[in-house]
């Protein structure tokens, strides 16, 4: 730390992104990316829309948020576009979340909320999952905090039902409640259909999972029009550019072919249901996922040698060194030849005949 280094931010803890390795070439299963690449309209309109790169992007994204509100039935005007969904949730905290209306979450959630939370000095509460993981809608009921919620959750893949969703924000009418659904398009029952009903609701969604588009970061927001102007006030007073003109164009294409990454979900869930059978079939315990990613525990290997030894074999999976978390991998699910070479490895890793 340098000594001009700002006594704010002394004490905070930045978010540890997972591995991007560039020196060699890994089966990548540790950062939830699709293993499909964008459909074809949006090489081709990135490349159009390079030959304009003189000019600033579009601070309102009028195209791009016409074809939002076309694809998920919402007026443009219920839509704000981010760099990235993490933006929206950063957004979203500095707006809606502070000594008054503290934040709430679960301990086992996505890491980057108490990272936002401390940035901004919003104090946070983070809430117990049970002890199998699953989230106890009771513990949300009429809490009177801002909540963060991510459905489909992370890394445990485990969904919320929609009924659940819809108690927890009617009982906290005074507080924003932030749905995150990141994964949603991998199983989850999405909360967009609540949104005309309930004006303290935010749904934050991303391009970067079931959209194959990680590296151009595109994330959304969804709410009333109110909530929506609040959080363009703060991306006007932060970067009204947020969205450059090569990820607007290549988002407008991507919805275009929407088809063509539904389909990409389904062959995911696909890819999901088989190697969850063989991890079980190898012994593991696998949670019941919902999202690109199964969260799995092995009783013959502890969860940081399985993914130093998966590592060595040129697979990488994410470990978190957290303590409920420790003797877990969460594991990308990527194409059926990717999985079927991870089942080959932990199976020759682990000393178990192939299932
Ligand atoms: C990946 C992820 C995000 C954000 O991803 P972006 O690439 O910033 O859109 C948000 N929430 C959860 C739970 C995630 O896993």
């Amino acid at each position: 730390m340098s000594r001009f280094f700002s006594a704010r931010y002394a004490d905070l803890t930045p978010y540890t992104p997972g591995e991007q390795p560039q020196n060699r070439r890994y089966i990548k299963l540790n950062t939830n990316e699709s293993p499909f690449p964008p459909s074809p309209g949006v090489a081709a309109a990135v490349e159009a829309e390079s030959r304009r790169l003189a000019l600033y992007s579009d601070p309102e994204c009028v195209k791009l948020r016409k074809k939002m509100a076309d694809v998920y039935g919402l007026g443009p005007d219920q839509i704000v576009m981010t760099n990235g969904s993490d933006e929206v949730l950063n957004f979203a905290f500095m707006a809606f979340a502070d000594e008054e209306h503290p934040l709430a979450f679960a301990d086992v959630t996505y890491g980057f909320y108490p990272v936002f939370a401390q940035i901004n000095r919003i104090p946070y509460t983070e809430i117990p999952l049970k002890s199998d993981f699953c989230l106890d809608p009771a513990d949300y009921i009429g809490l009177n905090k801002t909540v963060v919620i991510a459905n489909p959750n992370a890394p445990t893949g485990l969904a919320l039902p929609l009924g659940d969703i819809e108690r927890i924000v009617k009982s906290n009418p005074d507080n924003v409640v932030i749905v995150d659904e990141a994964y949603v398009d991998f199983g989850g029952e999405s909360a967009v259909t609540l949104l005309n009903r309930y004006e303290n609701l935010l749904v934050t969604g991303t391009f970067s999972k079931s959209r194959s588009m990680a590296g151009a970061r595109l994330g959304f927001g969804f709410g009333s029009k109110k909530l929506i102007a609040d959080l363009n006030t703060l991306r006007y007073s932060t970067n009204p550019y947020n969205i450059n003109r090569l990820t607007d164009a290549a988002g407008q294409a991507a919805l275009a072919e929407n088809d063509y990454y539904m389909a990409n979900c389904r062959t995911i869930i696909e890819n999901r249901a088989w190697t969850t059978e063989q991890l079980r079939s190898l012994g593991f315990r696998v949670l019941d996922s919902q999202t690109n990613f199964v969260f799995a525990e092995s009783p013959d290997i502890a969860g940081r040698e399985l993914y130093s030894k998966l590592k060595d074999a040129g697979i990488l999976v994410r470990h978190f060194d957290k303590e409920r978390l420790q003797n877990f991998n969460r594991i990308t699910i990527g194409t059926k030849e990717q999985m079927q070479t991870l089942i080959d490895t932990i199976a020759s890793i682990t000393g178990g005949d192939k299932p």
